[in-house]
């Protein structure tokens, strides 16, 4: 079959070349490889749509960890999963499909059912538990292989979800991951358990996490603050429902940190003051993923006893906080991680009865995942997520 991702070789020779020059098209390839064989709890899908996610920067670019260091950390914490140790790493977390095997102690599931493939691999099926805490947990097609971006993929059968109906392959392909982190980033009580008339703030309001962010403040009756780089963002997210936008193109320069890298707090006073002017209140929550250029204000921009809740750090995950801000003002730093299986359901329903909508603006062919996956690092205008179509 064919898969898209890095070989052993390619590794050894993006770890020589400095960080700041890697860019993920470089060594990114289709290569052909054989079908994976399902085990008893697993079940091999072919797959017809899928999505692009910025942990395929990350892995393309070796950064913070290689595919080869995070495989073989997915096998130290399972041991049965050795058949995911190969001289290839096949990438994508976000996957829909149609069932074409299933193992033996599979259930519920037959050959020919339309799935869609959420990304958290636990060796539980049970929904009362949060499983994100369990010591074995992966992300698939990032910390396991056999990602979606593959003619085939084969995942256990606790990862799927039902196939909205009303949905094409490349949508169904393309909302999980970050539908999944956001719904558990504010409505679950794992996150920060957003309420109805509350002010959040949401970093990259455009992107893949930000554009269900608003869609999840909206359902539940809280007001979004988007941020976004561009009018053609802006505009996106008044689309999608944001009950503010800001964009920081109309606000001059922008620096959250000074030249030492610490709190810039002329700064931070001045567009904190801005932000409370255009909303006429306080930021309750504020949703994290951008890290070390931005997690010291978002804490400082919070009104006492508000939360920060942080999945991210595209920017950089050496952050710089002060802790004043923190503890005397009685504030909540909560990190998450996607969506346990429960939570992973509840946001599939979410999708399968249309409260949230789609967000795949972008339908891209097979081959031109690599170019992508360099827009999204270069934070061109791509707007909510790309879809991939097989
Ligand atoms: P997208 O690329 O779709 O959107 C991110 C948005 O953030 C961009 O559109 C950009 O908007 C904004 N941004 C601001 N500063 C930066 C920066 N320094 N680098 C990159 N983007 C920046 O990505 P996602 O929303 O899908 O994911 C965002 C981050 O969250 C990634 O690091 C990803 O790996 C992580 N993530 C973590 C998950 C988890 O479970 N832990 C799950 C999903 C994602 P603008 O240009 O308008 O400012």
């Amino acid at each position: 079959m064919y898969a898209l991702g890095l070989q052993d070789i390619d590794i050894d020779k993006i770890e020589k070349i400095p960080l700041a020059e890697r860019l993920p098209s470089n060594f990114l390839k289709v290569f052909e490889c054989e079908i994976p064989e399902p085990k008893d709890d697993e079940v091999l899908v072919k797959i017809f749509g899928a999505g692009l996610n910025y942990n395929s920067v990350w892995q393309s670019i070796c950064s913070p960890l290689s595919s080869k260091s995070l495989i073989e950390g997915h096998v130290r914490r399972n041991s049965k999963d050795i058949h995911h140790l190969k001289n290839y790493y096949i990438f994508g977390s976000d996957g829909a499909g149609t069932i074409s095997k299933v193992g033996a102690k599979v259930k519920n599931w037959k050959i020919g059912d339309q799935v869609v493939i959420h990304c958290n691999v636990v060796p539980t099926h049970e929904k009362n538990i949060d499983d994100m805490k369990s010591l074995s947990q992966s992300i698939w097609g990032y910390e396991t292989n056999f990602g979606s971006f593959a003619e085939y993929t084969c995942v256990k059968y606790n990862q799927l979800l039902k196939k909205p109906a009303h949905l094409s392959w490349p949508e169904a392909g393309s909302y999980m991951l970050t539908l999944g982190t956001a719904y558990r980033m504010l409505a679950s009580i794992n996150g920060a358990k957003i309420q109805k008339g509350e002010n959040c703030l949401i970093w990259g309001g455009a992107g893949g996490l930000g554009s269900f962010a608003i869609q999840i403040c909206k359902m539940i009756g809280a007001k979004s603050i988007a941020i976004v780089s561009n009018s053609e963002k802006a505009n996106y997210c008044k689309s999608l429902g944001a009950d503010f936008v800001i964009n920081l193109s109309e606000f001059g320069s922008f620096e959250y940190l000074n030249k030492l890298e610490s709190p810039n707090y002329l700064f931070w006073k001045k567009f904190k003051n801005k932000i409370n002017d255009v909303i006429n209140g306080e930021v309750d929550v504020v949703f994290e993923h951008i890290g070390k250029d931005t997690l010291g204000f978002s804490i400082y921009i919070l009104k006492k006893g508000g939360r920060v809740v942080t999945c991210a750090a595209s920017s950089g995950y050496l952050a710089k906080i002060d802790l004043r801000y923190l503890w005397m003002e009685v504030k909540s730093l909560i990190g998450s991680h996607f969506a346990n299986l429960q939570e992973a359901e509840m946001a599939n329903k979410l999708m399968i009865n249309k409260t949230i909508k789609p967000v795949t603006n972008k339908i891209i062919k097979f081959d031109q995942i690599p170019i992508f996956l360099d827009k999204m690092y270069n934070r061109e205008n791509v707007f909510g997520k790309i879809g991939i179509n097989f």
